[in-house]
């Protein structure tokens, strides 16, 4: 899948449309998800025209994916979840139902987060 840079966090990666910032810096943006599911729901995506983690992952520079994955590290640092424990999921492609073609990490923290995928009926 080709990137299109219409996504809605290509816009606020441009500044077209705002967010609630969290931490950045010249890897990625982490911003507050506009509908959370936990006490601490943050974004992170990269500062590159990446649709998925595949993506990234085949066509991106080992630094760069290092950085990305430092600057996850540090947002979940700055929203002080560290020590309390957090989760992260990325979902990538139709499977996982990924609404939003830039490639972006949530962030899950803020209480007790259950186990990891409910079992299918
Ligand atoms: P995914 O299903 O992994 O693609 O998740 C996309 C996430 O983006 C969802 O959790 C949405 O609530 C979130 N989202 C969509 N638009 C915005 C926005 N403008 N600002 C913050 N979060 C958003």
């Amino acid at each position: 899948m080709a990137y299109d840079d219409s996504n809605i966090f290509a816009k606020i990666l441009r500044g077209e449309i705002p967010c609630k910032r969290v931490y950045e810096d010249e890897f990625a943006l982490a911003f507050h998800d506009i509908h959370p599911l936990a006490p601490v729901h943050v974004l992170v995506i990269p500062k590159g025209p990446w649709v998925s983690l595949d993506d990234m992952s085949a066509h991106a520079g080992p630094a760069f994916i290092g950085g990305f994955f430092r600057a996850v590290g540090e947002t979940a640092r700055a929203m002080g979840v560290d020590a309390s424990g957090y989760r992260i999921v990325a979902n990538n492609g139709s499977d996982a139902h990924q609404e939003v073609p830039h490639f972006h990490v949530h962030v899950f923290g803020g209480r007790p987060l259950g186990g990891m995928l409910r079992r299918q009926e």
